[in-house]
């Protein structure tokens, strides 16, 4: 199979899971998963599977990618902050949609690593931090979109403290070694909206900045 058929075969796959928005394919049509993968697992980049990375993390399965960043509801205007940077796609397909992404990791190397691919792929909206995630981003909030590619027990108070009224909040919640919920949480002038989406996997969000760092 040659790279166009490759491509070709990851847009189906995206599109017969229920990534339909146009935006959202755009932008992973543009933004190639392979530099994200470090090894010999890039060259299954294309496969709709999450893949392990550095530090002992995962890379999400591209399908997942898409259903979440299609419940965010990105806007050209949306400062967003991602928590959980790991590899950096996930932020690198935000950076195609918002006018600014901010994402953290609690793994130093994770977000050394994922500043490289950034600059090398020119994306200039995007700044990665190390920090523990689930306190938000006190400096740069508030957020019109807040994305946690962790899984917590329940919703952050911090982040939901930093999300704008009319802003969307996509997360799982639930233990680690069950079934998960991913969840979307929006703010309107009167509180907080929950809507449950979809179960899935994903790591523990964990507290507190890793040791390697
Ligand atoms: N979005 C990533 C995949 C994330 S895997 C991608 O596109 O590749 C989940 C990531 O969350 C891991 O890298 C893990 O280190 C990070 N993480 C877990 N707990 C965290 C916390 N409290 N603060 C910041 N990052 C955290």
């Amino acid at each position: 199979m040659d790279d166009a058929e490759r491509k070709m075969q990851f847009l189906y796959a995206l599109r017969s899971r229920g990534v339909t928005n146009n935006s959202v394919l755009t932008a992973m049509e543009k933004i190639d998963r392979a530099p994200f993968i470090k090894g010999y697992f890039a060259e299954r980049a294309y496969e709709d599977m999450p893949l392990p990375i550095a530090c002992g993390q995962t890379i999400s399965q591209p399908s997942v990618v898409g259903l979440m960043t299609q419940a965010l509801e990105v806007t050209p205007r949306d400062t967003v902050l991602e928590v959980g940077t790991g590899s950096g796609y996930q932020a690198a397909i935000l950076s195609q949609l918002a006018r600014r992404v901010y994402t953290v990791d609690r793994h130093q190397r994770l977000v050394r690593e994922a500043r490289e691919v950034f600059d090398d792929l020119g994306l200039t909206n995007v700044t990665a931090f190390t920090a523990d995630g689930s306190f938000g981003l006190p400096d740069q909030a508030p957020f019109d979109r807040i994305l946690v590619t962790a899984a917590a027990e329940d919703p952050p108070g911090p982040l939901l403290a930093q999300l704008k009224v009319g802003g969307i909040m996509v997360l799982p919640v639930g233990q680690s070694d069950t079934v998960q919920h991913l969840i979307r949480v929006r703010r309107t002038p009167d509180g907080l909206e929950y809507d449950e989406l979809r179960p899935v996997r994903f790591v523990p969000l964990i507290e507190g900045v890793a040791r390697d760092a």
